[in-house]
């Protein structure tokens, strides 16, 4: 457990994904996972915050989850990481683009191009990338101390759609069991939409998961 560490959920755009604003104490570094929407809500959780952004992480590419990426890169000047085979969703800069009837100014070419158990430093925190293919080819979680933040991969009793192109079924199972139900019970997870959970109740509740 990492005592430095502050979580704020906030829950953002027209389809409400969680943006997670991580925070050190210690340091006053931070990081914004999934930007995605309402910027002036994001901006102002980062000013009360008093944490300085130093990394912007997507769990994908989603406009659900970068809708404010442009919004929120300008004003914190923070690195933009995106998993490599989820990058081609951030294309071009500041001309319009939708998806899912979100309209949002288009983030430019990102900053860091993660891969599989690539360490994202903020502080004394580390969090590791976990690739987590299914909803997207380039979804990651990102794991750090007993906390998972899981972005489309698995939800509080559901897991990521997988009617969009370039998603695979198969593919987001075998992530789920393979990459995060290896991980303990105790393991919070923290979803890209809806509430938090453990490893241990969606192991043994989710119905995406269990008799498997
Ligand atoms: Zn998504
Ligand atoms: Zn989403």
């Amino acid at each position: 457990m990492d005592e430095n560490l502050i979580i704020k959920r906030l829950v953002v755009g027209s389809l409400s994904a969680n943006c997670y604003i991580v925070g050190n104490t210690d340091t006053r570094e931070g990081m914004v996972i999934d930007p995605g929407g309402n910027p002036e809500v994001i901006l102002k959780a980062i000013t009360d915050s008093k944490f300085v952004i130093q990394t912007i992480v997507l769990t994908h590419g989603h406009s659900d989850h970068i809708a404010a990426l442009f919004d929120i890169q300008a004003r914190t000047r923070a690195d933009v990481a995106i998993h490599i085979e989820d990058a081609d969703f951030l294309e071009g800069r500041g001309s319009f683009s939708s998806m899912f009837g979100i309209s949002y100014k288009t983030p430019g070419t990102p900053d860091r191009l993660l891969h599989e158990g690539d360490i994202i430093e903020m502080g004394s925190t580390r969090f590791t990338v976990v690739h987590t293919p299914g909803h997207t080819p380039g979804s990651i979680c990102l794991l750090t101390g007993n906390r998972v933040f899981t972005g489309d991969t698995l939800f509080y009793r559901g897991i990521g759609t997988t009617l969009m192109p370039g998603s695979s079924h198969r593919q987001l199972i075998d992530s789920i069991q393979t990459r995060l139900m290896v991980l303990p019970d105790d393991f919070r997870i923290y979803p890209g939409h809806g509430r938090e959970s453990t490893i241990g109740a969606e192991r043994r509740s989710n119905p995406f998961i269990r008799n498997r």
